[in-house]
């Protein structure tokens, strides 16, 4: 078989240091008794590394000309290959296992969608569905800053509220482009989610899409006061769980938990 041409569409930087590779491997901290979704398989560098060395590996790869050369190169008893867009992959339908880790090489592209779906899925809500432990992912440097930058940081966002809305993430370590084929213009990270401390955010919110709401419509624009921002939810005036004069990178998450709750409930 003739391994296919790479697809910058789908964020096929695939990595090829094998150094590398065995330092990601060991950092999803894997045992025999695991079982593992890997999303985008690629050309199997992390697959073959994990796969017979936990109890079931489920790779999700979107790329059907990739499938032929990973049934060839997995042979695993262990190993599940699923030929499907992981952002329409149904995992509560087609995972019978618990407890679940979750790792890949995420293709940049739809690096954001990924994490929330699996945020969501982790969330207090589904856990009686399907138990996700964490999820170990390699992406962008600098979306990895943004998820974990703290509040009153200028890198503080969106995905930086919504990620620690349901855990601490951290970055372990980075990876130079050289270790990718063919190499990418940018530094990429492993981050770090772990799930089994569950905050009890979930509870304290009153209506979960109008929390998201609040969010997304006060960083829109991020550099203005919440008096002007608010205004399409509520006389600001009004306000008496945050400060109006702060802007949206200054309230961390349960400032926006308290204010979204506050003009809900009016
Ligand atoms: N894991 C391999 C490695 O580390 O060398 C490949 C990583 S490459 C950055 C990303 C992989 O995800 C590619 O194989 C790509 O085809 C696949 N992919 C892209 N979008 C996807 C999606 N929505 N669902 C599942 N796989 C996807």
């Amino acid at each position: 078989m003739t391994f296919p041409k790479l697809k910058k569409s789908l964020g096929q930087n695939f990595l090829k240091d094998e150094f590398y590779v065995s330092k990601i491997v060991e950092s999803f901290n894997l045992k025999e008794t695991d079982t593992v979704l890997e999303i985008g398989p690629g050309g199997g560098a992390l697959t073959k590394r994990i796969s017979g060395k936990v109890k079931k590996l489920y790779a999700v790869e979107i790329d059907q000309r990739l499938i032929e050369n990973l049934e060839n190169k997995i042979t695993d008893d262990d190993f599940v290959l699923i030929n499907e867009d992981f952002l329409k992959f149904d995992l509560v339908a087609n995972i019978a296992e618990d407890n679940i880790k979750i790792v890949g090489n995420l293709p940049y592209h739809v690096t954001s969608p990924i994490i929330f779906k699996v945020m969501e899925l982790a969330s207090e809500v589904n856990k009686d569905k399907l138990k996700i432990q964490s999820l170990t992912i390699m992406i962008q440097k600098e979306v990895a800053e943004r998820i974990v930058a703290k509040v009153n940081t200028k890198a503080y966002g969106v995905i930086s509220v919504f990620t620690r809305f349901f855990c601490e993430p951290e970055i372990l370590f980075d990876i130079p482009p050289e270790a990718f084929f063919p190499k990418p213009k940018i530094v990429s990270s492993i981050i770090r989610f772990n799930f089994s401390v569950g905050n009890g955010n979930l509870q304290k919110v009153e209506d979960m899409s109008f929390f998201r709401k609040v969010v997304k419509t006060t960083f829109l624009n991020r550099r203005k006061m919440l008096r002007n921002t608010l205004k399409p939810f509520i006389e600001p005036e009004l306000v008496k769980s945050v400060e109006i004069t702060k802007r949206p990178e200054n309230l961390s998450v349960d400032d926006f938990i308290n204010l979204s709750n506050e003009i809900f409930l009016k």
